[in-house]
């Protein structure tokens, strides 16, 4: 690819990024080129030198044809389509086992937020035929770790089993307890002021509960 001189930097930003606009579709093109002639070697020959190509490969029934930027796609009917751009009427044509194919996947999912699947799979298919496109986005969108963890499931662990104390059938409530206690607070007796504690008793087997308030001291309650 051709780079920018130094006179650019004179230019106004539009006409700059026009050049830098340009550049990436004809090294876009280049791209498509190379994977192109490294998956379909034999077609990209024969219709390179306007020849027709074998009934049975899979490009013939797309009527594939290499455009003015030497780019292999797939020939459709809307030439006479006056509102499309000229570059995205004709699909371009990407083998589905190559690393590039993966990244133009790659980055529509990514583009979509990783949601969206239905339309990122139609936005691709705007510019690109790819064969079993939605296979392969669906082992994509199998490895992407953004959506692996997004739909995880927390597995919660496996508890242990209940004590004796609160499987004591048939015994009196209160029989096994669980002692708590909070405090102290400032309580009004007379014209004093003392501290009590908070004791709540609660019953393991049946989980009742006893509350009741303690005017001794914690040390004396331990
Ligand atoms: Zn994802």
């Amino acid at each position: 690819m051709q780079a920018i001189s130094g006179t650019d930097q004179q230019r106004t930003p539009s006409i700059k990024g026009e050049k830098q606009k340009e550049e990436l579709v004809r090294a876009q093109n280049c791209l498509y080129q190379q994977i192109q002639i490294e998956a379909f070697p034999d077609q990209y020959a024969l219709l390179g030198k306007q020849r027709s190509i074998r009934i049975s490969s899979s490009l013939h029934r797309l009527a594939a044809f290499i455009d003015e930027d030497k780019a292999l796609k797939v020939r459709e009917r809307i030439n006479a389509e006056r509102f499309t751009d000229l570059q995205v009427k004709h699909a371009v044509i990407l083998p589905s086992n190559h690393y590039v194919t993966q990244l133009v996947i790659q980055h529509f999912h990514h583009s979509m937020l990783h949601r969206n699947h239905e339309t990122a799979i139609n936005l691709i298919r705007l510019q690109f035929h790819i064969p079993g496109l939605r296979k392969i986005y669906r082992t994509m969108h199998g490895i992407c770790k953004l959506c692996k963890n997004d739909a995880s499931v927390p597995i919660p662990p496996m508890m242990g089993d209940l004590p004796e104390a609160r499987l004591a059938a048939y015994s009196h409530a209160l029989a096994y307890v669980r002692v708590d206690y909070f405090g102290p607070m400032m309580v009004s007796v007379g014209r004093r002021c003392e501290k009590r504690w908070g004791v709540i008793l609660t019953c393991l087997t049946t989980r009742a509960i006893n509350f009741s308030w303690l005017n001794l001291s914690l040390r004396a309650l331990v």
